[in-house]
């Protein structure tokens, strides 16, 4: 049996992450591990959100030569920023809703708009090849709804919007034997769908959500933190895991990572905070997050 670390904060990828493996949740949640991933379409990925939340907060562009820059302007021609008054339009910034006693789950929105009628909660996707919705993610949005109809309640309308954006403005086509460039359509290149939870769908939802807390007030109580078995070509596989090298490694150390292991396969990862602000009742004194780009798995 273990201390639980009480007040807990969990992110909604903490409860992704325990709701795909255990392990998983018990690497990143409770060894704070972050391990190395520069792939290419993760880079692309953090670029657009960085630029996209630069514009969001300034309705200016940033300063850099990011090829991403390119696409996200392109994106806000057709998908502008609109702001009204009595509106608010939030970016990157933290809210901590407490689920259960000491238990509090923090969510962080692409961009949230919250008006008098409703809420709605943006999730930017760059992608290159067409991509298919998986099941973590629409448990991400419900959760998201869930959490959003506690922090504003009485808002009529929580949605969830996927902005999928494809990575590049164009490609190279054969032309009678020549390779042209050649623009993706607006269709071909924003690929835009949505959720809205209906009132009783939100209620059971909820038990849904606090359902997966206790498991992991539990999990902590008892040290559960077992792999998940995982086979075959689904979302919920080892293959597009980004603790896998970890994993790899903390098993053939019979369950243990070594500091040297750690320093090999991981990075600093950014610490946890605002919770004693939140609980004292106080302005988050760190009021944004750092964009970080989708986990998003694509079809082949
Ligand atoms: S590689 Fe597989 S078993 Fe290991 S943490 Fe990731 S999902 Fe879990």
């Amino acid at each position: 049996m273990t201390d639980t670390p009480f007040p807990l904060v969990l992110s909604m990828t903490d409860i992704a992450n325990f709701q795909r493996c255990r392990k998983l949740f018990h690497f990143a949640a409770v060894q704070g591990l972050n391990p190395i991933k520069h792939a290419p379409a993760v880079e692309k990925g953090l670029a657009f959100h960085e630029i996209m939340a630069h514009h969001v907060k300034s309705a200016t562009w940033p300063d850099t030569t990011s090829e991403m820059l390119e696409v996200a302007q392109a994106y806000a021609e057709r998908y502008p920023v609109e702001r009204h008054s009595g509106v608010s339009v939030y970016c990157e910034r933290p809210f901590f809703v407490e689920m259960l006693p000491d238990m509090w789950v923090r969510f962080t929105g692409d961009k949230i708009t919250v008006a008098p009628n409703g809420v709605t909660i943006l999730d930017y996707k760059t992608f290159s090849k067409a991509p298919t919705l998986d099941p973590d993610l629409d448990f991400q949005a419900k959760t998201y709804l869930v959490l959003a109809e506690a922090k504003w309640p009485d808002r009529g309308m929580y949605e969830f919007e996927w902005h999928h954006v494809r990575s590049e403005l164009g490609r190279f086509l054969k032309v009678k034997g020549d390779a042209v460039w050649t623009e993706w359509s607006a269709d071909e290149r924003y690929l835009v769908n949505s959720m809205i939870l209906a009132d009783g769908e939100r209620n059971l939802f909820h038990g849904e959500l606090i359902a997966c807390l206790l498991d992991i007030q539990d999990a902590f109580e008892n040290e559960r933190w077992y792999r998940t078995a995982l086979k075959g070509h689904s979302p919920y596989t080892c293959g597009n895991c980004f603790y896998r090298s970890l994993c790899t490694q903390d098993a053939a150390n019979g369950g243990n990572l070594t500091p040297d292991d750690i320093d090999r396969l991981t990075e600093p990862a950014e610490g946890r905070y605002a919770l004693d602000d939140v609980l004292a009742q106080r302005p988050v004194g760190r009021a944004e997050t750092k964009p970080v780009g989708c986990s998003i798995k694509w079809r082949r």
